[in-house]
Parts: C-alpha cells; structure tokens; sequence
C-alpha cells in the first residue's frame, strides 16, 4: 500500500504573522507522554505491535523527564500512555508520586489489567489531580464482567471531579458483539467511546455489513465526527494548529514530537527531554496532514475553530 503523504505546505495559507503564541481561546495545555513502551496485553489490532515493544526507561531517564515536566509553566495536563503504564513498578513508585508534587493534573491510557489495589494506590498518589482515566477495552484479553468491576473500584478510589472514559476499538473481530459491550458499559455509568480501527496509514477498510454494525454502535457518522462522540479520524488540514507550542508528545525514548501525525512523516522534532535540548515552538503551525487520528489535541483546543472538551 502506497502511504498518504501530507499536504505540502505550499498548498496552504501561511501562518499570519501576528498569530497567537498559544490558542486565544479556552484550551488546556497538555503533554502525552509515553510512559514506557512495554504492555502486558499482544491485541491483534495493535498498532505497536510486539517487534515495536521498546521496553522501560530507566530511573535516571524517568527523572530527567520529570524534571522537564515540572518546569512546564502553570498548569498542564500530564497524559500518560504506554504500551501499558501500569506495567512498570517505577510508574506508581515514581512517576505518579513525582507528578502529584507538580501543579499538572494527571491522566492515563490505561488497559486496566493492574489489580485494584494498584489502581486505588494511583487515586490515593492523584488525588485531586486526577482528570481522566481512558480505559482501553480489549476483549482479547478480559471480559466486560471483569474491566467494569476494575472500573467501578477505581472510581469509587478517585475524587469526584475526575473523569472516566471506556475506550473500544471497533476490530471486525468481536464487531457484532459490541452494540451489546456498549449498553453494558453505559449501563454501569461510563461514557462508551468508540474508536474506528486504524491500519498503518489510515482507517481499516470495513465492508458494508461491517459499516452497519459500525453505524449501529457510533450512530450518524456526520454527527459523531462533527460532535467527537466517536475517534472518527477527522481532517484538520490548513487549519491553524497549536500543537509543539501548548501541546507534545513525549516518547519513552525522551524525543519529543509536535503530534503523532508529524511523527509519522518525521516532522515536528522538538528535540529530546534526556539531554535537554526539548524547545517547544513559539508560534502556531498549518496543519499538512490528511488525518488527524488523535483525539486529544483536538479536545484540548490546540485546532483553529475545534472547541476544548472533554474536562
Ligand atoms: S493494550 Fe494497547 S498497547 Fe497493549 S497490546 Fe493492546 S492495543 Fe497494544
Ligand atoms: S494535531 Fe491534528 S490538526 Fe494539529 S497538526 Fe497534527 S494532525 Fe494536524
């Protein structure tokens, strides 16, 4: 398969010379970070699948990269991801302990495969801090029975401002099942969010039967991508776009990149957090890139004329 190429610049209007340093409007500054590369899960559906699995930092890196986190100015959102974070001792013994002594609010990608007793020591480590926890539902590796359980404790652990998201792949796989998956979800008081599935370049290629089952799940697609009721990998291109100014990525290997579409095309370098050369930009960006498949830029008011949501 031939990969999409971005748009080239040129195509698009410049970036007004008295453009804003940060969005003139209610946005969160936010930094996901890849906590490590490691997970405990091997879904079929997975885009770093196992050859891509690069293991943990180590103590003296995790530091460095707290260390650059705390210096972030006022209040940032920390989101965390991995592979899985949970599956490192040092993400409850330093990371989430490190981060709860900053002012940033703190959120994790999780699997929920951690015991409860885990969970409920990463709400006590949070405590007001906590945002949002997007739990990622994988039934090839746990039932609905078991994550809503695992859920429900770590609410019950967490403040009550924080928020809970139930993450679903919709894989061709368990497909049928999930109109179902989602009543039960929503039933036990979680918000269900449904992500089409992605394949190296862009969006899995469902068939029709597949796309009812899809539309079953999501509703109108016009609606879920207008309103973000599902990941529906939308386009942003020749918007402006605040990305690697008030919002990064930052890799477990401590490179830090504007946005994971930049990432794909090898732009938007912003150096690396472990030797102390990560300058985030200045100034705004147009965005050249067909797909945005990453919902929390977007949520978080980093795109010209996309309002913040979601906490
Ligand atoms: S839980 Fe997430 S990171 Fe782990 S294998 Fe599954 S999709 Fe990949
Ligand atoms: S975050 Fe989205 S809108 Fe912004 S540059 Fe990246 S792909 Fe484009």
């Amino acid at each position: 398969m031939v990969p999409a190429q971005p748009v080239p610049v040129a195509t698009v209007d410049p970036v007004p010379a008295d453009a804003p340093d940060a969005p003139p409007w209610p946005h969160l500054p936010t930094v996901e970070w890849q906590v490590c590369g490691q997970c405990n899960y091997d879904c079929s559906y997975c885009i770093q699948s196992k050859k891509y699995r690069v293991g943990y930092p180590t103590h003296d890196e995790l530091q460095r990269a707290l260390a650059v986190l705390a210096d972030l100015p006022d209040r940032w959102e920390v989101k965390m991801t991995g592979g899985e974070p949970f599956a490192s001792r040092l993400f409850l013994d330093l990371v989430v302990p490190s981060l709860a002594r900053t002012p940033h609010r703190i959120s994790t990608l999780t699997n929920l495969s951690a015991p409860v007793r885990q969970l409920q020591r990463f709400a006590e480590l949070c405590g007001e801090q906590l945002g949002i926890v997007s739990a990622s539902l994988h039934l090839e590796f746990t039932t609905v029975a078991e994550f809503l359980a695992r859920l429900t404790a770590l609410r019950e652990a967490a403040h009550d401002g924080a928020s809970f998201v139930v993450n679903c792949v919709l894989a061709p796989g368990p497909l049928a099942r999930l109109p179902e998956v989602k009543r039960q979800v929503e039933d036990a008081g979680f918000r269900f969010f449904p992500q089409l599935m992605k394949v190296k370049h862009g969006l899995y290629p469902y068939d029709e039967a597949q796309m009812q089952l899809v539309r079953e799940i999501v509703g109108d697609l016009q609606v879920a991508t207008r309103t973000r009721s599902a990941n529906m990998a939308p386009a942003y291109t020749g918007r402006l776009c605040w990305t690697g100014a008030r919002y990064f990525v930052l890799m477990h290997s401590g490179d830090a990149w504007s946005c994971r579409s930049a990432k794909r095309y090898g732009e938007g370098y912003l150096g690396n957090a472990y030797d102390g050369t990560l300058q985030r930009r200045e100034r705004p960006v147009r965005c050249g890139y067909p797909i945005c498949p990453c919902t929390v830029p977007a949520n978080r008011g980093m795109i010209e004329g996309v309002e913040r949501r979601g906490g």
